[in-house]
């Protein structure tokens, strides 16, 4: 098949999602491949690199004229436009977005968005969002670093002994496990806090301590087992609880990193605006929830502002929205593979295109056919 990679072009979007490395898988194969000219360049993939492995490098409206287009983001109106009727689109394509399906469906492109597959075993190795998840848990850490004015390791030195710096994960899936991970290589001491049970082993096998808020429902009980893995809203009676214990570790802590979710709903509110305000000054929040909170106002936070960097009450809150976008050639590299992967249950060597609706990641990847929105 002739498979298509166009340059995205979202604002910041720096990501790729074929690599030489893929590419190369993909040729030997059997397919053809184009990539837009300078596709690759902000995730560190020269044109040459791509064409030393039999990549033809294009324009982007011949980028965009293949069978199978490969992206990163969602394309624009424009974008679906040069697509060819009847083509695949491979991508993160926010299955949540009813009306972005819809554009999709219309323009007849038979798409699948890899963040719908399955939390399983078997899709593991496709799994966007724990590939991009657990660079944007990394990099929360080192922005954090970075804009405190201290250190994060304890330091015993002649001119004194500096205190380690007190770091909170607040949502501890795949984001926060390793936001916890790279504080703690950095030699801070962390307390998370997570709605589901299951989460505190992981957290302190990890050398973090939990903060316990217990359910004391039976409704509570089972609100917080959540659903494939994935939380649920918890009772407004627990919510409470833990609003007190985690006020209390917030107006102690120097880092506070935020990365609560639950799919298809808005952000849940961890942070408020008078516990920004009790913050000790110069401590920094790092809200990877960012544009994400209730009406698209905030993150776990409210006073976030996506992609910028505020000052609040002597706060400096963080609200990238796109920080694997930040680690372009990482991201893109365990991206790329996520997609590989994926293509091999979609193009089975030697087959052509096959729709294996019995194919449980398949199936649930499947958002549009038929000029229809499928979304299961
Ligand atoms: P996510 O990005 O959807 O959410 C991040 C975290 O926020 C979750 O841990 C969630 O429980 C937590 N959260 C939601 N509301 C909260 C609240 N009010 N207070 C505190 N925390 C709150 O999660 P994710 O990173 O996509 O991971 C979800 C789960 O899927 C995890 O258990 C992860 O281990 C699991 N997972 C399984 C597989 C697999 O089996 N193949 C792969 C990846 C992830």
């Amino acid at each position: 098949m002739l498979i298509g990679v166009p340059q995205e072009t979202a604002r910041g979007e720096t990501r790729v999602a074929l690599t030489p490395e893929t590419a190369k898988k993909l040729i030997a194969q059997g397919h053809a491949i184009r990539v837009q000219s300078g596709a690759g360049v902000a995730a560190s993939v020269t044109d040459e690199a791509y064409r030393s492995v039999g990549v033809e490098v294009v324009d982007a409206a011949a980028a965009w004229a293949a069978e199978v287009i490969l992206k990163v983001r969602a394309p624009s109106d424009s974008e679906l436009a040069l697509m060819t009727p009847g083509a695949v689109l491979v991508g993160m394509l926010n299955p949540f977005d009813t009306a972005g399906l819809q554009r999709i469906a219309a323009a007849n492109v038979t798409a699948f968005a890899l963040e719908a597959a399955p939390r399983t075993t078997r899709a593991q190795s496709m799994d966007v969002l724990s590939s991009q998840a657990n660079i944007a848990g990394y990099k929360a850490v080192v922005m954090a670093a970075n804009a405190y004015q201290r250190f994060f390791p304890m330091l015993m030195t002649a001119a004194g002994t500096v205190k380690a710096a007190k770091v909170v994960v607040l949502g501890v899936g795949v984001a926060g496990l390793q936001a916890i991970a790279t504080a703690k290589r950095l030699g801070a001491t962390i307390e998370a806090s997570d709605v589901r049970p299951s989460v505190k082993e992981q957290v302190e096998s990890l050398g973090a301590k939990f903060i316990d808020v217990p359910y004391e429902t039976a409704e509570e009980k089972e609100a917080a087992e959540g659903v494939g893995g994935y939380a649920r809203p918890m009772p407004q009676s627990w919510l409470d609880r833990q609003k007190i214990e985690v006020a209390k570790r917030v107006a102690a802590a120097d880092v506070v990193i935020t990365t609560a979710l639950i799919p298809g709903r808005a952000a849940p509110t961890l942070v408020t605006a008078e516990m920004v305000q009790a913050m000790k000054p110069g401590s920094v929040i790092v809200d990877l929830a960012a544009g994400r909170g209730p009406d698209g106002v905030g993150g776990n936070c409210p006073l976030t502002e996506t992609d910028t960097t505020v000052q609040k009450h002597g706060v400096t809150l963080i609200g990238e929205s796109n920080l694997p976008a930040l680690v372009a050639a990482d991201a893109s590299q365990l991206y790329a593979r996520n997609v590989l992967d994926f293509l091999k249950l979609i193009l089975p060597k030697d087959q052509g295109l096959q729709i294996d609706l019995e194919d449980d990641i398949v199936a649930a990847c499947l958002m549009s056919r038929d000029g229809k929105v499928t979304k299961p």
